[in-house]
């Protein structure tokens, strides 16, 4: 029997890959595949009611009911949000998650975002995926990891520079993704900023750019564009 391949996808903190990402997540699930939503910090600072050990065991437990809605493991790293450090030692723990998952593709953060956590993500992921990508490197003599596909996320923080190149049609899984997302309270208008409005009317424009009724984008490296034929 064939492995059953594996997506990763990466968050600062707990929301934001559900919401840039849940639905292509669900989608590969239906496909037979296994997913992974990984956390690195709570985002336990992002109430101004709760303290962070209040809304932090909110955020878990609302990112745990996603996950499971949308049919992903999720895992939790124990850094600070607000103070995720752009470190080796990170990326090493993510290398050996990594090397753990052996996923074929990984999703996470651009490049570019208002949010530093954001921000060392992107740097974290990819060094994390050259570090278990590299037999030499030792990660707990876990085995390494074979040439992941990266993907950078459609996030409203995030978008500086974002040009998205590759668009999954998340139509067939758009209802089930609405009821994953509004697992956290954000999620469902309470905080301030109407994530859902933004994200359902960007996969709205989306979808409709390329035909279909809702589609996520992500971005990809410039080096993965180039493209080499007989003809044109
Ligand atoms: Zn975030």
């Amino acid at each position: 029997m064939a492995e059953q391949p594996c997506i990763v996808a990466i968050g600062a903190h707990t929301a934001d890959m559900e919401f840039t990402a849940g639905a292509t997540l669900l989608k590969h699930v239906r496909q037979g595949w296994q997913a992974h939503l990984v956390s690195l910090t709570l985002g336990e600072k992002g109430s101004a009611r709760l303290s962070p050990a209040e809304y932090g065991a909110q955020k878990k437990t609302e990112a745990e009911e996603a996950a499971r809605l949308l049919g992903a493991t999720p895992h939790f790293f124990p850094y600070l949000d607000g103070e995720l450090p752009n470190t080796d030692e990170v990326a090493r723990e993510i290398a050996r998650l990594l090397r753990r998952l052996q996923p074929q593709v990984i999703v996470t953060h651009w490049r570019d975002s208002i949010h530093q956590d954001h921000t060392n993500t992107y740097h974290l992921v990819r060094r994390a995926r050259f570090l278990a990508t590299i037999r030499h490197f030792d990660l707990d003599g876990l085995p390494p990891m074979r040439w992941a596909r990266m993907y950078y996320a459609d996030n409203w923080e995030d978008p500086e520079h974002f040009r998205p190149y590759v668009y999954v049609d998340i139509s067939e899984v758009f209802a089930d993704w609405e009821q994953a997302f509004k697992s956290f309270a954000i999620g469902r208008g309470e905080g301030g900023f109407p994530y859902w409005d933004w994200y359902q009317a960007r996969t709205r424009i989306h979808g409709i750019h390329r035909r279909v009724q809702h589609a996520q984008a992500f971005a990809i490296d410039e080096d993965s564009m180039f493209q080499v034929r007989e003809l044109l």
